[in-house]
């Protein structure tokens, strides 16, 4: 993989070379990004949508080929379905905000995941604020997977919506997205699928999944900060309101009434950050470039290659990866050493990992712990930086 397309992995840190293992929190930007972005900025930056003039225009068209470069990415039917957000949290808001609203009467319930991340768990106790619905919860196993005949139990007839984690942040667990749906379907129950940490790992096609609602960000596969979507059937996000008013989302307004534009402008009040748009077509291309198969060799050999590494390790406790490899996301404690300090030691020897409770606090307490050490892989990630963590733990864990 080509290193040299990330200037960050060249820095040292604390006088060493950055040992980037953060990857599940945000991956870091190749060159081509970045580029794109600075270019636009300086040659071509004017509001989308609202111009006729010739920036306006350009912006608009490199705007739109970005969604349309989404729409092929995730194999969506139309790039009306493609909703750009500030990231996953956003689109997840925004489906328990509108589908809550629309969808969902008192004593309606979601379904979500003892694994889930807190922005697919607050939004809909923040619709419990306005709308008494139950949220219930599916149990993970003690191995850590999601206990799928659990799931099947938890179905009532005033199930509404499924939301679930395709891969869970702190486990790395691969949840049966495809098998859920299918279940969930049979119940004409919809299912609104978290891809935070799928996207940057495997192929999504929305269609041959049947997903209702898929969200993800941008700057967790290699593209900026700030951007995200959510794809929805058209079915849905024409029946769903919007969830925010303002510009580019309205077709007439008088203040007696207002009617609302097409998918997917609907969705989109505001100046959408369209600079980044551009960035994210990019960061698609870029991961199109290398190719699937590659990237997925590449990250299960680095994820097999670390859980052998660390196993070797005394006291280590791997959380999860009990079933198969999974995605490279590797939560882990030592012995009695606190999570934090040996995050803390481990920063001083250039190498960035995670520590705490990875925004998914039901799980750790399920998991029996305050938090965990978090190693998270990315396609630039090499079996020598793998080398450098299980000897930077050993010697951190010799201190103790
Ligand atoms: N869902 C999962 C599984 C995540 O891992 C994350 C981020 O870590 C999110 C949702 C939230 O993503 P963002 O902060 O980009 O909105």
């Amino acid at each position: 993989m080509n290193r040299e397309d990330f200037p960050i992995l060249t820095r040292n840190i604390h006088g060493h070379s950055l040992v980037y293992l953060d990857n599940a929190a945000t991956t870091q930007k190749p060159r081509s990004v970045v580029d794109a972005m600075t270019e636009e900025y300086y040659n071509v930056n004017a509001n989308v949508h609202r111009g006729v003039h010739f920036l306006s225009q350009q912006a608009t068209d490199l705007h739109e080929a970005a969604r349309e470069s989404v729409r092929r990415f995730i194999n969506a039917r139309s790039a009306s379905e493609i909703i750009f957000t500030r990231g996953t949290t956003e689109s997840i808001n925004l489906v328990a905000y509108s589908f809550g609203q629309e969808c969902m009467e008192p004593g309606d319930e979601v379904i979500v995941t003892e694994m889930e991340h807190h922005s697919n768990i607050v939004p809909w106790q923040l619709l419990q604020t306005r709308k008494p619905i139950g949220i219930r919860v599916c149990p993970i196993t003690d191995d850590a997977v999601l206990d799928i005949q659990a799931l099947e139990k938890l179905i009532s007839p005033r199930t509404r919506i499924i939301s679930v984690a395709h891969v869970s942040n702190v486990l790395g667990t691969v949840n049966p997205i495809a098998e859920i749906i299918n279940i969930a379907h049979a119940h004409n129950i919809p299912v609104l699928v978290d891809a935070a940490q799928s996207a940057p790992h495997m192929p999504l096609d929305v269609q041959a999944l049947d997903a209702d609602f898929v969200a993800f960000s941008g700057h967790k596969m290699y593209g900026p900060t700030g951007i995200g979507v959510l794809y929805g059937k058209e079915k849905w996000l024409e029946r769903i309101p919007p969830y925010m008013g303002g510009g580019e989302m309205i077709g007439k307004v008088t203040f007696e009434h207002t009617t609302f534009n097409s998918l997917p402008y609907k969705f989109e009040a505001g100046t959408p950050d369209y600079i980044a748009t551009t960035g994210l077509a990019r960061a698609i291309d870029y991961i199109e470039s290398i190719g699937w198969e590659e990237i997925q060799k590449h990250e299960h050999e680095l994820t097999r290659y670390a859980l052998e590494q660390l196993q070797t390790i005394p006291d280590i406790h791997i959380y999860g990866h009990k079933a198969d490899t999974g995605d490279p996301v590797i939560s882990f404690n030592i012995g009695a050493i606190h999570h934090l300090d040996l995050g803390t030691l481990l920063d001083q020897l250039g190498i960035a990992v995670r520590t705490g409770h990875h925004c998914a606090e039901p799980l750790i307490h399920r998991l029996g712990v305050e938090g965990t050490v978090r190693a998270s892989f990315a396609l630039y990630n090499t079996k020598e930086e793998i080398d450098i963590l299980v000897s930077g733990i050993r010697r951190v864990s010799s201190m103790f």
